[in-house]
């Protein structure tokens, strides 16, 4: 934290170019999971910009983060584009920003996830009993969502759809995966080399049926999307292979 207060000094030049700087405090004792203690240290070292609490670790597992201090600066569309662990570097994070701050739109819809929603989005937590979720979901849904089920190929509503759009959670309506990169892959089910942002999926090593494969849920909800494997397509090599049950297609306009 008395680290963050210099690299304010350092950036907050460029806060009417727009630049936003957020401070994430993650705890690492107990009483630094009191606000009111947070609230009195960020005062206290004339922290500015604002500090998000991240009590339950969900930014510092969305970001994989392992150490402390780091840095992460986004580009306009909340993608990464460059992280240091650590002090120093500050120099090479402020050409960074320089850089990115003269990238006009042209240049970065040239990108793979252009003008999709893809937002870091680190939204709360959906939390809903099983009987609630029983409830709002259809039984397929519910089988493939909440029980980890898997639909039978090419019986899904998505497999074949090539309609440009985006993909929402079914159970929550956090957005998942873009059109933009989904492809054929002859499997029967809807299949994406990359979500929209790796903040709203959670990884999870998955070894029933006597395999050990990676289970892909939603960030917001845990529901229970697919899998991912490492047979795709460039430019990531990964086939993310989702149920069309998991998943709620809203056309764009
Ligand atoms: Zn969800």
């Amino acid at each position: 934290m008395p680290r963050a207060a210099t690299s304010r000094r350092t950036f907050s030049s460029y806060r009417d170019k727009g630049l936003t700087i957020i401070g994430v405090h993650t705890p690492e004792l107990d009483p630094e999971r009191n606000i009111e203690n947070v609230r009195r240290e960020v005062a206290a070292l004339g922290i500015r910009y604002p500090v998000i609490t991240d009590n339950d670790f969900a930014t510092w597992s969305a970001y994989r983060v392992e150490a402390w201090p780091t840095m992460f600066v986004l580009d306009k569309s909340g993608r990464i584009r460059w992280m240091h662990v650590g002090e120093g570097a500050y120099d090479e994070a402020e050409q960074t920003i320089q850089r990115l701050l003269a990238e006009d739109e042209k240049q970065s819809s040239n990108t793979i996830e252009a003008n999709t929603p893809e937002k870091i989005e680190m939204t709360d937590k959906v939390v809903k009993s099983e009987q609630e979720w029983q409830k709002e979901l259809s039984s397929d849904q519910y089988y493939v969502l909440r029980q980890a089920g898997t639909e039978r190929a090419f019986t899904g509503a998505y497999w074949d759809n090539h309609e440009p759009g985006v993909y929402h959670c079914a159970a929550c309506a956090l957005a998942l995966f873009s059109s933009k990169t989904k492809f054929d892959s002859g499997t029967g089910w809807p299949s994406f080399y990359a979500p929209i942002s790796e903040a709203n999926i959670i990884k999870n090593t998955d070894s029933t049926l006597g395999m050990v494969r990676t289970e892909i849920k939603c960030r917001r909800c845990g529901s229970h999307l697919g899998h991912v494997f490492d047979d795709g397509p460039a430019p990531t090599g990964l086939r993310y292979c989702m149920n069309s049950a998991a998943l709620k297609f809203e056309k764009e306009k």
